[in-house]
């Protein structure tokens, strides 16, 4: 039997202040059941500190969007990883889309990013997915298998320990339109094949896998009933903290 986690995360991209984001926690923790899920949150970099100190006590985990691949330097507006561990944030997203399309990280800088994350003992959600063309085109396993080769197989099997995988098909991210979950399943078990390939099958039991790109109360118990979905990674069905909570609910 593996061991691995059960996760659900929130992506709240560049949206809520300083209050949204209060008022957010305040209901959610008045309101949020039992449940085997690992609950995962990641406000904007202004709101870290607030969302930390405000949770401490709960079994919520505040974690970045992003940080810089350098240990420190004149990088003006960027984020190192010891700013992030100094206020007690223990994990980051790497490698969203977005930051790919918009931000211009390429394979190789988010290897470095990778790196310079786990060498400041700060674990990762490595996000990996294909655009709609590779898919049209049937490229998306190469597109996949190469994000994550480039991305993280680098890494030993120890570091893996700190790895959690979101697979989101940037076709469905903020477009409504969900991966069925049979499609969902087809990659992730993909994703867990070319990581037992590389590693062993121990390795590959033991890395969440999540799930990305629309998900809502509607659809997330389908997709979480799939033997390789592990939880999802939740962009806009999370600002709403009652959509939020459904969602932990279907896990
Ligand atoms: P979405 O975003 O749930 O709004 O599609 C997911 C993500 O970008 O992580």
């Amino acid at each position: 039997m593996s061991q691995r986690k059960k996760i659900i995360a929130a992506n709240w991209k560049m949206y809520k202040d300083l209050a949204e984001s209060n008022d957010f926690f305040t209901f959610f923790i008045e309101n949020l059941q039992d449940t085997k899920a690992e609950i995962l949150i990641a406000p904007s970099f202004t709101n870290l500190w607030h969302a930390f100190d405000a949770t401490r006590e709960y079994p919520i985990e505040i974690v970045a969007q992003n940080m810089h691949e350098s240990e420190e330097g004149a990088f003006t507006g960027e984020v190192s990883a010891k700013m992030l561990k100094s206020i007690g944030i223990e994990r980051v997203i790497l490698g969203h889309s977005e930051r790919r399309e918009y931000f211009a990280e390429t394979d190789r800088i988010l290897s470095e990013k990778v790196r310079t994350a786990l060498a400041n003992e700060i674990k990762i959600i490595f996000c990996i997915g294909e655009k709609l063309e590779d898919r049209k085109d049937g490229d998306h396993f190469k597109l996949v298998e190469s994000q994550l080769r480039n991305g993280l197989f680098h890494l030993n099997a120890k570091q893996w320990e700190s790895v959690v995988i979101a697979y989101e098909p940037v076709w469905a991210i903020g477009t409504g339109e969900t991966a069925s979950p049979e499609q969902a399943q087809e990659m992730h078990q993909f994703i867990r094949k070319t990581i037992a390939d590389k590693y062993s099958n121990e390795v590959s039991d033991n890395v969440s896998i999540l799930y990305g790109g629309s998900v809502k109360p509607a659809n997330a118990k389908d997709l979480f009933a799939q033997p390789d979905i592990d939880g999802a990674l939740v962009g806009g069905a999370s600002l709403e903290v009652e959509s939020f909570i459904d969602i932990i609910s279907a896990l």
